[in-house]
């Protein structure tokens, strides 16, 4: 147990991390074009939060948090998603009594017991967006936009965007009825789970993955044809947004989203090619989730995107061996008082915003020099005892094999026209 990391959690290593800067910097570049800004909320809230936000009758609140009493007795559970944070502290902090709307990004560790599986860890990672206070088609287009820049970005390709409205406190009940009258004769023929829920979360059987389940689906009654009338203006005024913006869409009457906040529009961007796991993206709007949490009605609408999956794609594209963080000048020293003349060395250039490495232990030049090959250094620095009495250092171009001697007191110099001149 003391060497074995806890089930569906991951380690990010050094050599992956450098995929994760560059997904995490895609998410930064592009919410500063749409004027968001990041909120970092807690991993940890009350566990009523979740249970209000997110829905009782999810599996995630069912099934999959983390939920533990803390030392005060109180109901404590790891963030399964993002949404709910960032609406309590939208609330919290009272934004809504600022201007609207209000832009906000999260990047960061969400929690759901789960089973592990390729790009699902119980630890995983989302970047999210959510915009309060604007209830206009218009916001829906650019929240969609932004998702789809952001993939598109990383260099996803054969993206789908599924389209669909769930209606509103109005119409959705009205649909919920026409489904369960449905249903209720098909019952015995549906998977156990969909069996389960029928009576509470109807809306749950049309995104079921059994195929018997989703046969009978394909025939169910859409909401589409229960739409009110606001509902269906603002589903027909995002179309024509999306439409302007050059971006293809395909309604998925099927598309309802496991949450029971979501009110009119939802998404999903898939990637062809990934199977029934293929989602990447997805959100939608959620007009009573701001006041189901103790907030006055505004209305909202995000989306979430899982970086681990995002993470697996971007390493299929560019195979393994991401590049390492490089570096610009490796220290060798031999002997101990060169030793800790480098120590001050490669201070001085490291305030300059050079790279520097070194060499440690004594070890031989020749042992040194193929550490620094190993690195990919450009430079090498080379500090005996000899040269160290003379006050120079001697400058090894790791790339041509060329080499030279230079007063020490003007290595700062030398290297501030090295930089230069590299154009770095
Ligand atoms: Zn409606
Ligand atoms: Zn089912």
């Amino acid at each position: 147990m003391l060497t074995q990391r806890p089930r569906g959690m991951h380690d990010i290593l050094p050599q992956e991390a450098s995929l994760w800067h560059e997904i995490e910097e895609a998410a930064r570049r592009i919410c500063a074009r749409y004027g968001f800004s990041e909120v970092r909320t807690p991993i940890l809230e009350h566990t009523e939060l979740f249970q209000r936000g997110v829905g009782e009758n999810t599996d995630i609140v069912e099934k999959e948090m983390y939920t533990f009493n803390d030392r005060g007795g109180r109901s404590m559970t790891l963030r399964p998603e993002g949404t709910a944070g960032a609406v309590r502290a939208y609330v919290e902090h009272k934004f809504y009594g600022g201007p609207q709307p209000v832009k906000w990004f999260y990047l960061g560790p969400m929690f759901r017991y789960e089973r592990p599986q390729a790009g699902r860890q119980r630890q995983f990672h989302q970047f999210g967006v959510e915009v309060f206070g604007v209830a206009d088609p218009a916001v829906d287009a650019e929240v969609i936009a932004l998702g789809l820049d952001f993939v598109e970005d990383i260099g996803l390709k054969g993206l789908r965007l599924e389209l669909n409205s769930v209606g509103c406190s109005q119409c959705r009940p009205v649909y919920r009825e026409r489904l369960l009258a449905y249903y209720r004769p098909l019952r015995e023929q549906l998977c156990e789970d969909c069996q389960d829920r029928l009576e509470r979360n109807p809306l749950r059987l049309l995104d079921c993955k059994r195929e018997t389940c989703k046969a009978l689906a394909q025939r169910a009654p859409r909401i589409g044809e229960a739409l009110c009338d606001e509902c269906r203006a603002h589903d027909e005024g995002l179309h024509r947004h999306l439409d302007a913006a050059g971006i293809a869409y395909e309604i998925n009457p099927r598309l309802v989203r496991g949450l029971d906040y979501y009110t009119r529009t939802a998404f999903e961007v898939v990637e062809e090619g990934i199977g029934a796991q293929g989602t990447v993206l997805g959100g939608g709007r959620y007009n009573g989730l701001v006041e189901e949490l103790g907030g006055p009605s505004v209305p909202g609408i995000g989306f979430a995107a899982g970086l681990e999956r995002l993470i697996l794609a971007l390493e299929q594209r560019r195979g393994e061996g991401a590049s390492e963080a490089g570096v610009d000048v490796f220290g060798i020293a031999l002997g101990d008082e060169a030793s800790v003349e480098l120590t001050g060395w490669l201070r001085r250039l490291r305030a300059l915003g050079c790279r520097a490495e070194r060499g440690f232990e004594g070890k031989s030049l020749k042992a040194q020099l193929k550490a620094a090959d190993r690195l990919g250094a450009r430079w090498a620095l080379i500090l005996g005892e000899e040269e160290r009495r003379r006050g120079v250092v001697i400058v090894k171009d790791l790339t041509g094999g060329e080499q030279r001697e230079l007063p020490a007191l003007e290595l700062e110099s030398w290297w501030k026209e090295t930089e230069h001149g590299t154009g770095r």
